[in-house]
């Protein structure tokens, strides 16, 4: 609080110190006027007066009295006109300079206070908007600061949530299937070890999905940027999941441009994202589907598209997909053993190499299609 009566002090200083040194001036030059000009202006023409041997000029000594007398009213004048003068400007200083510090200090105490509301995790603290446009600016950024605070925290207590209840799930999961051996009600065969096994690789996937999308979103996954040519990346890409496609009775497809399309990517994660697209669209798309993976030029970008015809996205569900631990069918898809970020790293992914991911689908039942762009090496 010292520090608030300081700065006012010196807001009420500064103004004073502007009236103090005006009365000086004033009173310095009617000083210098009364000392040097006024009588050598009365005694020019005093003697302009007696060259023209005017009747009623008047001695030395006459004169001399006069002048003095005339400068003792001047002074007096002066000093008084400047007395009055300077008491209006020290009371108009004051009050101009107490308005002025409380209209600063005000936002500004209150901004100090409600940041250390904040600071005690009050995310809903929030400043009116004072007069002065340049302090509600001040404070608008301040609310808006709060308010992504808010949101982060927000944020930060779902992500909790949610990937407390990802774990719980295998957990309970293996927890039940031990408890059922130890108590001798299933049999310790291979047959439950391969569903335990199943639940620990579920939990593995989980964790490292965490620590991929952690680190994805904290801009901190390194890339290995390099010129290659996407058409060779989705041919493999393709080659390694057509064995799963032919398994579940679907045909995956690719369409390919004629020559080499050299993207400046990172090959490793550019195929980590296609195999994820190409995953989920195996995963969504039953018995005697189509997955069509398609690359082509797009402006300074190359783009690549995989479209199935599969359960497809609603429209409601289509603006979240791309959040962490979406589902739109979570059932469907925890028995699937998908995570639920697998688009969320995607995203940030082709992010972080210049690109951009984006989902379409007609609606339920009508498949679904991803595109995503990466932009085109130097020379293509
Ligand atoms: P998951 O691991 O659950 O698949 P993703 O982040 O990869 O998580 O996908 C999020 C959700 O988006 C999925 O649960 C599913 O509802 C929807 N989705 C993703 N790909 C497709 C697809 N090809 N067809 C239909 N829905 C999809």
């Amino acid at each position: 609080m010292n520090l608030w009566r300081e700065l006012r002090w010196r807001i009420v200083g500064a103004q004073m110190l502007v009236v103090v040194v005006g009365v000086t001036l004033v009173l310095l030059m009617a000083y210098l006027g009364a000392q040097f000009i006024v009588p050598q202006d009365i005694a020019a023409r005093a003697a302009a007066l007696a060259q023209t041997g005017a009747p009623q000029a008047v001695d030395a000594a006459a004169l001399e009295a006069a002048t003095a007398e005339l400068l003792d009213v001047f002074r007096r004048s002066i000093l008084s006109a400047v007395s009055v003068a300077a008491l209006g400007a020290i009371l108009a200083g004051l009050l101009s300079s107490f308005f002025l510090a409380r209209e600063i200090l005000r936002p500004l105490r209150q901004i100090t206070a409600s940041s250390q509301r904040i600071a005690r995790g009050h995310y809903d603290e929030r400043i009116p908007l004072p007069g002065s446009e340049e302090l509600a600016q001040v404070a608008d950024h301040f609310n808006q600061m709060a308010e992504s605070l808010a949101r982060m925290e927000e944020t930060r207590v779902a992500l909790i949530g949610d990937v407390s209840h990802e774990l719980r799930t295998p957990l309970t999961s293996l927890d039940g299937y031990l408890e059922g051996m130890l108590d001798g009600l299933f049999p310790a065969n291979e047959e439950t070890l391969a569903v335990m096994y199943q639940e620990v690789r579920r939990l593995r996937r989980l964790v490292d999905d965490l620590q991929t999308l952690s680190r994805v979103e904290a801009g901190q996954i390194e890339l290995f940027l390099a010129p290659f040519d996407v058409r060779e990346l989705a041919t493999r890409a393709v080659a390694q999941l057509a064995p799963q496609a032919t398994a579940q009775e679907l045909t995956l497809q690719a369409e390919l441009p004629e020559e080499a399309l050299l993207v400046h990517a990172d090959p490793d994660r550019t195929s980590q994202v296609l195999l994820n697209l190409l995953g989920n669209a195996l995963r969504y798309t039953p018995e005697n589907g189509r997955i069509l993976v398609q690359v082509a030029r797009s402006g300074r970008f190359a783009q690549i598209t995989v479209a199935d015809t599969g359960i497809g996205i609603s429209a409601a569900a289509l603006p979240f997909i791309f959040e962490r631990f979406y589902r739109q069918d979570p059932s469907r898809a925890r028995a699937s053993g998908g995570s639920g970020i697998g688009l969320t790293i995607a995203r940030h992914l082709t992010w972080a190499m210049g690109g951009e991911l984006t989902a379409a689908s007609a609606g339920p039942g009508q498949g679904s299609t991803f595109t995503f762009t990466l932009p085109l090496a130097r020379g293509e």
